[in-house]
């Protein structure tokens, strides 16, 4: 895939950018190893003082940053302001958590004192992708520079201009030097960077062919990885649930970012009992949704991030209702410039079919109805993924066996499923391994050193 920006609104290609050569990247490994040796010795504090900088930078310019993410990837440029405003939220969050994070934890033992200190890795590369293009990278970046570790960003290929953004913010913000690279590299250009030997860790989100391809060349040369797969999350709604309620936050959760959401609620498990109402209510609340220019402020979805997106989310729901699948609403790209696709609902799937068994990167909710909690949560279950769940139901017994058996990195009751800086963030299953954000996330990166005085 070519390194460039491509208006998804219209096709335009705006820019294009050369992949950096083998030496260019090895120009840029030898400045972050050389930062590494100087960063891992500052003080917590001036990394704290830099971070709390790169927020204020996030915040000020929310709007210019906004408008680069609209651009890149289409999402609407509200929700673009939104995400550069929360990436401020995470810098502030980890400024001022992060040395009680990792001070040293005393333990008992056979000796004197022991305890635990952590300690920075060095250079961790991370592979991220384009559907939140600042915030995916701003959750890795701020625990891993406030471990004391340098940063290297590969993002993904069409939202370069992001890529470099974050650069400078991190660099006006005060970080030494090489403490935080982007590399314009393509996907090919991975292996060489993970297998070099001042490279010591590395994080991947993303598709599963990604992070299982990372993963492997990683293990290949003994390094530590955390994957942030895809999801299929299941959105449960039982008869005791408040379904105006469901329903509103069912339509922003499928709908966020042009449905093209890892933890976007993809598929509604809804009880027999109230299934009829709740799918009218979405349908009328689907309706309402404007399709349209992501740069206007009355925009709801805008176009989906590339020409593939959309081409195999039509696919996916061409196939499904060639199977048997009913299209309530949508179910079409839209024609003209622009890779646009309508809110769509898709009701009575066959088990066999892509609606059943992929994942749905875009716009479309799958409506399945079931006759109690035994057959929501063995549907919820039934896929490979394990990424988040949103349960709806005023029933306690309900919500503790949807707590326990539903297999999943989070839960969320009466709530759809959001990250936020204070909660660990991951998946289980092919959904992914390890956690981002919170205490847990900090502690993904660094050496777990343990000491042991007589
Ligand atoms: P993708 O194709 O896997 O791309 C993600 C990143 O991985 C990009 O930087 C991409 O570079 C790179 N990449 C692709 N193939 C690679 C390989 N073989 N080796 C190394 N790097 C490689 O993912 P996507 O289709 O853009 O994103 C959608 C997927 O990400 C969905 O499944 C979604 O659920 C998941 N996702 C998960 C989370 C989470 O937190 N769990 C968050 C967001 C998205 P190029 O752009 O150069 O190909």
């Amino acid at each position: 895939m070519a390194i460039a920006t491509i208006n998804p609104a219209n096709g335009e290609t705006l820019k294009t950018f050369a992949p950096l050569t083998a030496e260019e990247i090895q120009t840029k490994l030898a400045r972050g190893q050389s930062a590494f040796v100087r960063y891992r010795k500052t003080k917590m504090s001036d990394r704290a003082a830099w971070l709390h900088t790169a927020a204020d930078l996030l915040d000020k310019n929310a709007e210019e940053y906004g408008k680069i993410m609209t651009l890149e990837m289409g999402k609407p440029l509200k929700s673009a302001i939104a995400e550069a405003k929360k990436c401020a939220l995470v810098c502030r969050y980890y400024a001022d958590n992060a040395a009680d994070f990792l001070k040293d934890i005393p333990s008992k033992s056979d000796g004197s004192s022991a305890f635990v200190r952590y300690q920075p890795l060095g250079i961790i590369l991370a592979v991220m992708p384009w559907n939140f293009p600042f915030w995916q990278v701003f959750r890795f970046a701020a625990p891993a520079l406030m471990a004391g570790n340098v940063g290297l960003l590969k993002h993904a290929s069409n939202v370069p201009q992001c890529a470099i953004a974050i650069e400078e913010i991190i660099s006006q913000a005060g970080f030494p030097d090489g403490a935080f690279q982007t590399l314009l590299i393509g996907a090919s250009q991975v292996e060489s960077v993970i297998a070099d030997d001042r490279v010591q860790a590395a994080t991947l989100t993303g598709s599963e062919p990604a992070g299982a391809s990372l993963a492997s060349i990683a293990g290949k040369h003994i390094k530590k990885t955390v994957l942030e797969l895809g999801g299929s999350d299941p959105f449960i709604v039982l008869d005791s649930a408040n379904i105006d309620e469901a329903v509103a936050m069912g339509t922003t959760a499928r709908m966020l970012n042009n449905g093209q959401s890892c933890i976007a609620a993809k598929r509604f498990i809804v009880s027999e009992a109230i299934a009829d109402e709740f799918e009218k209510k979405l349908l009328a609340k689907f309706q309402t949704l404007k399709v349209g220019d992501p740069m206007s402020e009355d925009t709801d979805i805008g176009p989906l991030a590339t020409s593939a997106i959309r081409d195999e989310i039509a696919t996916q729901v061409q196939k499904s209702v060639e199977m048997g699948a009913k299209v309530l609403i949508g179910g079409k790209p839209l024609a003209g410039k622009g890779n646009f696709y309508p809110p769509t609902i898709l009701t009575e799937i066959p088990v066999e079919s892509p609606a059943n068994t992929e994942e749905f990167f875009g716009p479309v909710a799958l409506f399945f109805r079931v006759k109690n909690i035994d057959e929501a949560i063995a549907l919820a279950n039934a896929t490979p993924l394990g990424l988040g769940a949103s349960v709806w139901t005023n029933d306690e017994q309900e919500r503790d066996r949807a707590i326990e058996e539903i297999e999943a990195g989070a839960i969320f009751i009466n709530g759809l499923v959001k990250s936020d800086p204070r909660l660990p963030f991951g998946g289980i299953k092919r959904s992914g391994y390890g956690r981002e954000l919170s205490i847990q996330g900090i502690h993904e990166f660094v050496n777990i050193k343990t000491v042991w005085i007589k």
